[in-house]
């Protein structure tokens, strides 16, 4: 199609700069870090308005310019909805608290941003098998886009992933395995066997274009909020692709005079049970060594060692931010609240941010006349909740006069 264009220009070592060549197929760069997509954003300031966006599908497409896939017949897509900004109006205890509601999306997660952009990528560059470790959204986020687009996958999960992601990755065409260890020991096995086995490592930042999808999170955000950003912006952190993403949207967005008004501070909240981001935020340390025996009810920020630690270290200093964890009993205490308040089920990783948002207005991180922007990254629908229907007896006996009141 004749409007479908990219301004891809090349890849980059995220840790050394190194260029790279695009349009083929990369793991790690030779450092052993991440890789980088830059555009020519130069070029993309000259030919593209942003106020043409406006008459676009709301999906991610419509920043197909600062995307990397260059023709519109590799676009895999399952229709990745614009995402709603709600309102916590009746939780804000200051300026506004907005949330930005993942949940919506494919597979029910925001891992469908990030696995749409990188098996479109697969499919432009010919990969056949593609294989991840997961602790639940992102397998299934895999396995449904690479079935969309006819390769075969491969999910390795914890063996205390919830059934549901199990049999959901499964049932979208998958092979699961299930790992007696954590998830960074589900990435051995796929590092171990992907030459044998013939599969592309799909592993979070292993290679280069989940983070242009999570991407999409910052630049839907900005549009949103009529390109300007808010004060604060708190994200549940596991391996941190959306929190890097969005940071360098923000950067692209910012170079090519979109955006009015000053950068967000970034917050990268963890759970108390694996935070090993935190720590080494507060040690001042630029990579975070491996949390041992991570354990949280918020199992998508359950990754006790990043590849890309130092990119979100960076991120979180650059931007003035900081990071911070809280307790299993304050996500789920944050879950019951925000539902009953608004009427909005989160996800146990949404609730996390919601419950360092209290705890930082508490303890002046975070002022009273801060704008702030919460995520919600998944449905709240695929993780336990506490049973609290009251039985109701048959009303033989008048039972239900007992419960309701007699006449
Ligand atoms: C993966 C995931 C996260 C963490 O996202 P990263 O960008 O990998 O840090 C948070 N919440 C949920 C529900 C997830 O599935």
């Amino acid at each position: 199609m004749k409007d479908w264009k990219s301004y891809l220009s090349h890849l980059e070592c995220g840790a050394t700069g190194e260029r790279i060549e695009a349009d083929r197929l990369h793991n790690l760069s030779p450092a052993g870090k991440p890789i980088l997509a830059r555009y020519d954003l130069d070029a993309l300031a000259k030919g593209l308005d942003r106020d043409s966006l406006v008459a676009r599908a709301p999906d991610l497409w419509r920043y197909r310019e600062l995307l990397p896939v260059r023709e519109q017949a590799n676009a895999v897509s399952l229709g990745e909805t614009v995402t709603p900004i709600l309102s916590l109006g009746a939780l804000a205890t200051g300026a506004p608290l907005l949330i930005k509601d993942e949940g919506r999306l494919p597979t029910g997660s925001f891992k469908a941003r990030g696995l749409c952009l990188a098996v479109s990528m697969a499919k432009a560059l010919g990969v056949k098998s593609m294989a991840m470790p997961s602790n639940g959204n992102a397998g299934s986020a895999l396995a449904a886009y690479a079935t969309r687009a006819g390769i075969e996958s491969v999910v390795l999960c914890p063996a205390d992933t919830p059934e549901i992601n199990l049999q959901e990755i499964a049932l979208q065409g998958a092979t699961v395995y299930k790992v007696d260890g954590l998830i960074d020991d589900c990435g051995k096995i796929v590092g171990r066997y992907k030459e044998r086995m013939g599969w592309f490592d799909t592993s979070t930042l292993k290679e280069p274009y989940r983070i242009e999808g999570k991407k999409t999170m910052g630049i839907e955000l900005a549009e949103q909020l009529g390109w300007r950003l808010p004060n604060v912006i708190l994200y549940p952190t596991g391996g941190g692709t959306g929190l890097i993403g969005m940071w360098k949207a923000f950067a692209e967005l910012k170079s090519i005079g979109w955006l009015e008004g000053d950068m967000p501070r970034m917050v990268a909240v963890q759970a108390t049970g694996c935070a090993p981001i935190v720590r080494a935020y507060e040690s001042g340390a630029d990579h975070a060594e491996r949390w041992e025996n991570a354990s949280t009810v918020a199992a998508g920020i359950r990754v006790p060692a990043a590849l890309g630690d130092f990119l979100i270290l960076a991120a979180l200093r650059e931007s003035g931010g900081f990071a911070i964890a809280v307790e299993d009993d304050a996500i789920l205490a944050a879950r019951e609240e925000v539902a009953r308040a608004e009427g909005l089920l989160l996800c146990p990783e949404g609730a996390a941010t919601y419950a360092a948002f209290k705890a930082a207005r508490a303890d002046g991180r975070i002022a009273a006349d801060e704008s702030a922007v919460l995520f919600n990254c998944s449905t709240g629908l695929k993780y336990p909740m506490p049973d609290l229907a009251i039985d109701l007896e048959p009303d033989a006996d008048g039972s239900f006069d007992a419960t309701f009141g007699g006449a």
